[in-house]
């Protein structure tokens, strides 16, 4: 039997997510399936993580932080002034509460969707990456590299993922979230010793 019923999620995802994001979210759905295909993973898994990883995207900033507050979600101060980040650990939140998902990978996926960190799980870098290329996803560069890569190696294409990412966000250097340097960091790393080998 099917572990989740992912049309119901599908149906009732559709009430809280404008008509750009719901497509968006599907695109993660699958490309999140694909990933999973490709490196192992529990397909239903995957497409339950990638179908609720925006499930708090278009909830209001203030109403992200009154939420947190109600339920004692711990929010930085980074989160306050940058509160679209919120969407992440909030996500995990209503996916527990609202979605009735009790798996801790699939909540940890939601949760480091935006930022990465270092030491992710596999589910956790499907998430991240499928959030990146899915199909509708055009503006990121280096897309026609980074897409094919993620089907033969995770660690290699959170590498290129991060850093592309901290180089757009190095315009702008106060808009960094530590967690996004941390977790570049880790996966540079693991670049840097394979390239020794
Ligand atoms: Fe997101
Ligand atoms: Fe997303």
């Amino acid at each position: 039997m099917a572990k989740y019923d992912l049309v119901k999620m599908q149906k009732k995802l559709v009430k809280y997510l404008d008509e750009d994001r719901f497509q968006h979210t599907m695109g993660v759905m699958y490309s999140a399936a694909c990933l999973a295909m490709a490196h192992g993973y529990d397909i239903q898994d995957a497409q339950a993580a990638g179908l609720l990883h925006d499930c708090a995207k278009c909830i209001p900033n203030k109403k992200k932080i009154r939420l947190c507050e109600q339920h004692n979600i711990a929010i930085t101060e980074f989160e306050k002034t940058h509160p679209f980040l919120i969407h992440a650990k909030l996500g995990a939140y209503i996916a527990e509460k609202k979605y009735n998902i009790t798996d801790r990978e699939i909540l940890n996926a939601i949760t480091w969707h935006t930022t990465g960190r270092p030491g992710m799980s596999m589910l956790e870098k499907i998430i991240y990456i499928a959030d990146y290329i899915e199909p509708m996803r055009d503006k990121a560069p280096n897309l026609s590299r980074i897409r094919p890569l993620a089907f033969v190696d995770l660690d290699e294409c959170m590498y290129e993922i991060l850093r592309d990412t901290l180089d757009y966000l190095e315009e702008n250097p106060k808009e960094i979230d530590e967690t996004t340097r941390e977790a570049f960091e880790y996966f540079d790393e693991l670049h840097r010793n394979r390239q020794q080998k």
